[in-house]
């Protein structure tokens, strides 16, 4: 069947006014329409409604690691489809695709992480993982143990509890889970670590953990959720050593960890998964989503520890928990096409020399007066931008200098995002290193351009 979409942009800004955008101010949204359309895509770039084609800088929203039109992708969900377009996995029935994409990722998780539940968000995946432990606890006889320790600057998605445990300024004005949640120091070593060395800085932030555990008490305290590097509170990235040091307090305490990898896994970091790869720690449960699929269909997973799993299961031990899309046939699908398509071209390995060359291109930036800290790793960064360098003071937000710069980006020929005054950059994965030159020339011009009007 072929569907009657609106064509131009007039046409689809039009329609768009019954749609509810995401994140969006929707008074702005109400007065100007939104912003650009998006009508295809394929490989490293999109295309607009004025036929604009513009470098994917963003993946879709970190998700569209193998590029845009991936047929073998498209291929296996369509066939997937024409064979079984749905069945669920509540109950006792399961399916070839979810099965096989478990069976996968079981291999693919480090360590014992062996058990996977599939869910169609990175929200769902955490509230997943926080729900499991609930009732591992319960199980075990020890229902008090329910807590969640988060981060300031963390991001684990927008459900009731997932934003209880996002940084607190992300839910002002709305309600959200009580009583639940307790957030750490952001873990920012250029923001929040003056007068003191790398090193210093971190026993500073595991003394500020210990002493939350203790004054709430282990006995209180379920798990520990954190983003190997924090993506949506800005691109930041621990002090070495920061995730190791945080699951050993956490084993000794009998606290279960949490490693939140919607955006670090499937290549973006250069590995299947960061935690124990680049970050040399093993949690008790992985999330994911995002890449999962390069955001060809919904899905995400939580993939936790066989003794997670030999509790949950024991006898008397109902799961009375799932969502009716749980491991759609479909979203498999695109799931396993997607990973064999990684491992058919190496593209995590190939990530550790075009993602270093994409890191080391915008910490190339950090020469421009504007230019704060460039910080990430491979595919994953963050420009902050700073009126004053010397003494890192923030630009007036009234002034929307991310925006500005973003939309010079855009006028140039790429889509960067805008958070505040710090710019994110978090590409499909298949940019070449021309690509990559464009991206830092654009930026640099970009910023240039925005400095100029500051000027002025
Ligand atoms: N965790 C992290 C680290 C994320 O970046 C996001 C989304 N950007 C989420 C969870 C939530 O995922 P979703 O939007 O699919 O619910």
């Amino acid at each position: 069947m072929t569907l009657d979409l609106p064509v131009t942009t007039d046409e689809i800004l039009t329609t768009d006014v019954h749609l509810v955008q995401s994140w969006a101010d929707l008074n702005a949204l109400k007065q100007n329409g939104a912003r650009t359309a998006i009508v295809a895509a394929e490989g490293s770039y999109v295309t607009d409604s004025e036929g604009n084609k513009l470098i994917d800088g963003i993946g879709g929203l970190w998700c569209v690691n193998v590029g845009h039109k991936r047929a073998e992708i498209i291929d296996a969900v369509t066939d997937q489809l024409n064979t079984l377009d749905f069945y669920s996995t509540f109950y006792s029935f399961t399916h070839p695709a979810a099965a096989a994409l478990a069976e996968k990722l079981a291999q693919l998780a480090p360590g014992n992480l062996n058990k996977v539940h599939f869910g169609n968000s990175g929200s769902v995946a955490n509230e997943t993982a926080v729900r499991v432990l609930h009732h591992y606890y319960k199980r075990l006889g020890r229902p008090k143990k329910r807590m969640v320790l988060s981060r300031h600057g963390a991001y684990h998605g927008s459900t009731h509890l997932a934003i209880a445990m996002t940084t607190p300024g992300y839910s002002e004005g709305w309600h959200k889970a009580e009583g639940v949640v307790h957030h750490l120091a952001k873990p920012h070593f250029w923001r929040e670590g003056d007068g003191m060395t790398e090193p210093e800085f971190l026993d500073s932030l595991m003394a500020d953990m210990k002493a939350s555990i203790e004054s709430i008490g282990a006995e209180n305290i379920a798990c520990f959720i954190g983003e190997p590097i924090m993506g949506a509170g800005g691109v930041i990235v621990p002090p070495a050593g920061y995730h190791r040091r945080a699951a050993e307090l956490c084993a000794r305490y009998d606290i279960k960890v949490i490693s939140d990898e919607v955006v670090t896994s499937f290549g973006r970091l250069g590995h299947f998964f960061a935690s124990r790869d680049l970050f040399d720690f093993q949690p008790d449960i992985i999330t994911t989503a995002k890449g999962l699929t390069s955001g060809y269909q919904p899905l995400s997973a939580t993939i936790f520890a066989d003794e997670v799993h030999e509790v949950i299961s024991a006898p008397g031990a109902m799961f009375t928990h799932g969502m009716t899309y749980s491991g759609h046939p479909a979203a498999a699908a695109a799931g396993l096409a997607n990973i064999a398509l990684m491992e058919r071209d190496d593209l995590p390995g190939q990530v550790q020399t075009t993602g270093k060359l994409f890191e080391n291109t915008l910490r190339g930036l950090a020469d421009l007066d504007i230019v704060g800290e460039v910080r990430g790793s491979h595919f994953m960064m963050g420009i902050e931008l700073v009126k004053d360098k010397a003494t890192k003071a923030m630009f007036d937000p009234d002034l929307n200098i991310g925006m500005r710069v973003a939309q010079a980006a855009q006028k140039r020929g790429l889509v960067a995002r805008p958070l505040g005054n710090i710019l994110i950059l978090s590409p499909v994965l298949i940019l070449t290193p021309a690509q990559i030159a464009e991206v830092g020339g654009i930026l640099r011009d970009s910023i240039a351009e925005v400095m100029d009007d500051l000027a002025a």
